[in-house]
């Protein structure tokens, strides 16, 4: 079958694929109830030029402060689409469906029972068409249920299968405001779960939706960036992606501009299809983004095993040595060709983080710089932490305010110890494995 609809979802006032231009999106890490600091970093986003902001929604009191959150930003004039996030509450999704612009659910998590999640699916469909409100289906790959990684493994392919069968009842419903996200940390598991995704509605399902692009757990730094680089810029290189997010353990606002030089590489021909061969690049970070998207597609494909930086510039003068040798250790790793040093994998953070998560991630990056090769998760909370740390070794996950739960594999081994001790305690927790 030959896809016969193209589906663009407009999100307030801001339509979303369809050939409309790629969208920049990021997510306030502020607690939702936390009015005041949740406006103030809207303000800074939408002075920053996001497209879309994302807000926790966790339950039916979060709708409310959220309700007032847009409120006072139409007044203000800022009318920056809002999305309500929810993971697992489908009262507070249909509550929400009445407020927000966007609504981003993962409907497997509705229920255990599937014949009760899919009910309340079609309930929020239907909402949704009442009140003019998108939906995002969005599945990581951490957060797959039984049913469908019993049968397909915990693979892109799960990935794929667990969401077509909602955007089926989609179009059962006559409902096409609809983006799709399959997001994983693992930039090979990422970029094949699009792939997959994008043939299945291209050649079976019968409707293009548009797809949101992003890496999770991505970390903060260059790593954070090239890792992300890699996988969003792989899929937009090839025509595949309508909106993205940079994940960055980091101020919310500076995932904009990341998102912005990824859309900009890759229109300006940094990609394998784009006929360049080296990078003209102003600064280092506009340098590791277009040079992620210009080699990172054919180092995860395996088609090159490396790269050369001759006749690459910064600034107009040459990449010095050592920070292209640095450069290609992180881009090795992020393309998953070469472990030379840890693998982070650490959430942006979100109003569900009771904690500094970036100190802490930055802390635990320089205690554990010497450990090449170790996986280690550095997570806001224990709601979605645990499963979204994918095959990390180890998992330092925030418990509460002030608290923390150390992971082994997916086991926690060290409950709910204070925060002051915790970076000690992972430390002890990794030697003592070795
Ligand atoms: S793991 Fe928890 S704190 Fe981190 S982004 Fe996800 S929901 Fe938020």
């Amino acid at each position: 079958m030959v896809a016969r609809n193209i589906s663009f979802p407009i999100a307030g006032r801001v339509p979303i694929g369809g050939g409309h231009p790629i969208l920049v999106q990021t997510m306030c890490n502020t607690s939702t109830d936390d009015i005041d600091g949740s406006l103030a970093q809207c303000r800074a986003m939408a002075a920053a030029g996001a497209d879309l902001i994302r807000l926790t929604t966790q339950g039916i009191k979060q709708v409310d402060s959220l309700r007032q959150i847009k409120e006072r930003l139409r007044a203000e004039g800022i009318d920056t689409p809002l999305v309500a996030d929810i993971h697992f509450l489908a009262d507070a999704a249909l509550a929400a469906a009445t407020v927000a612009d966007k609504v981003r659910i993962n409907p497997g998590n509705f229920a255990k029972e599937h014949a009760v999640a899919c009910a309340k699916f079609r309930e929020l469909l239907a909402l949704c068409k009442q009140n003019s409100t998108a939906i995002r289906i969005g599945l990581n790959h951490g957060s797959l249920g039984e049913r469908i990684t019993q049968r397909y493994g915990a693979t892109p392919l799960a990935m794929k299968e667990a969401v077509v069968e909602w955007l089926k009842m989609c179009i059962e419903e006559d409902f096409y405001d609809v983006v799709v996200s399959l997001k994983a940390s693992n930039t090979i598991v990422m970029v094949e779960a699009y792939r997959l995704l994008y043939a299945a509605m291209r050649d079976d399902l019968g409707c293009i939706f548009p797809l949101h692009l992003g890496v999770t757990e991505a970390g903060n730094g260059d790593e954070g960036r090239i890792k992300s680089a890699v996988g969003i810029g792989t899929l937009l290189g090839e025509g595949i992606g309508d909106t993205i997010r940079v994940s960055l353990t980091e101020n919310p606002v500076n995932e904009i501009p990341a998102g912005r030089q990824i859309v900009a590489a890759i229109a300006a021909g940094y990609s394998p299809r784009g006929g360049r061969s080296c990078v003209e690049a102003d600064d280092w970070n506009d340098f590791i983004i277009k040079a992620s998207c210009l080699w990172g597609p054919s180092l995860l494909d395996k088609k090159i095993d490396d790269f050369s930086l001759e006749g690459s510039t910064i600034g107009g003068a040459p990449v010095p040595a050592s920070d292209g040798e640095r450069f290609r250790d992180m881009l090795l790793q992020a393309c998953r060709r070469r472990f030379t040093r840890p693998e982070y994998i650490a959430c942006p953070g979100c109003g569900r983080t009771l904690y500094d998560l970036e100190s802490t991630f930055n802390e635990v990056k320089r205690r554990t710089s010497h450990l090449a090769g170790v996986k280690i998760a550095v997570m806001g909370c224990v709601v979605n932490g645990p499963g979204e740390m994918a095959d990390a070794d180890y998992g330092y996950v925030g418990e509460g305010r002030g608290h923390v739960t150390l992971y082994r594999g997916k086991t926690p081994v060290i409950r709910y110890i204070p925060q002051e001790e915790a970076i000690d305690r992972l430390l002890e927790l990794i030697e003592s494995d070795r």
